[in-house]
């Protein structure tokens, strides 16, 4: 067991977006909070479910197939994202166990869960990743690309985008990141932007986030 405490900490995070939206004048409600419970096992994920958490993140498929189906046989009501990127191969399993998707960011990753929401008879809420600071080794469209992709999807595949996802790069000040985000979406005509951690959710929030995933902030760091 942890001796974080997970429901203090909860309450604090909830207690800060509400300030950071109301100080931007935006409504709280319009923020959901993501609890990042990657590399945490299943009894500490439980202590945020009892405080009342219902929406969580997991970066890897495999890790989050051996702690969440139990778990939400529990908690129904549980919302689970996926936010680490995911292989083609894993498409089938990430749409039978996610109800969102962050990281849609490809074509053929596109057709492949195109293909599995077919199968599966549903398709989860898909945000498309973008590499604002256009990385090399990150994940993530060319902001350039983000519109002509999003109206693909949703014209060719008749998959259900919500929103833009980013990780901006970590050596450099988030906010010009996510006020692309801000930007893309607007132009994609996206209501959804899940940007900001634990360091830059507040000025994630003054910047028009409606999803922040913050892990270390609610579960104390990770191993
Ligand atoms: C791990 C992770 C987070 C949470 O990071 P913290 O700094 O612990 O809040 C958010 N988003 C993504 C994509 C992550 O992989």
């Amino acid at each position: 067991m942890t001796d974080i405490p997970i429901n203090e900490n909860i309450k604090s995070v909830l207690a800060r977006i509400a300030k950071a939206a109301k100080d931007a004048e935006r409504d709280p409600q319009d923020i959901s909070l993501t609890a990042v419970s990657k590399t945490f096992p299943a009894e500490t994920i439980e202590l945020a479910l009892q405080a009342g958490q219902r929406v969580f993140g997991e970066n890897r498929v495999q890790e989050a197939q051996g702690k969440w189906p139990a778990l939400k046989s529990v908690y129904p009501d549980v919302r689970l994202h996926l936010i680490g990127s995911l292989q083609t191969n894993k498409s089938a399993d990430a749409v039978a166990l996610f109800d969102v998707i962050e990281t849609l960011d490809r074509e053929k990753l596109a057709k492949s869960l195109a293909k599995a929401a077919a199968d599966h008879g549903g398709c989860p809420d898909l945000f498309v990743q973008v590499n604002t600071g256009e990385e090399a080794q990150k994940g993530g469209l060319a902001p350039y690309e983000v519109v002509g992709f999003v109206d693909w999807c949703r014209s060719d595949l008749n998959m259900p985008i919500v929103g833009l996802m980013a990780i901006p790069p970590a050596d450099e000040p988030p906010a010009p990141h996510f006020a692309l985000l801000f930007e893309l979406a607007a132009k994609a005509k996206l209501s959804r932007l899940s940007m900001g951690m634990s360091g830059d959710y507040e000025t994630a929030v003054h910047l028009g986030a409606t999803d922040v995933r913050v892990g270390s902030g609610v579960f104390g760091p990770r191993g």
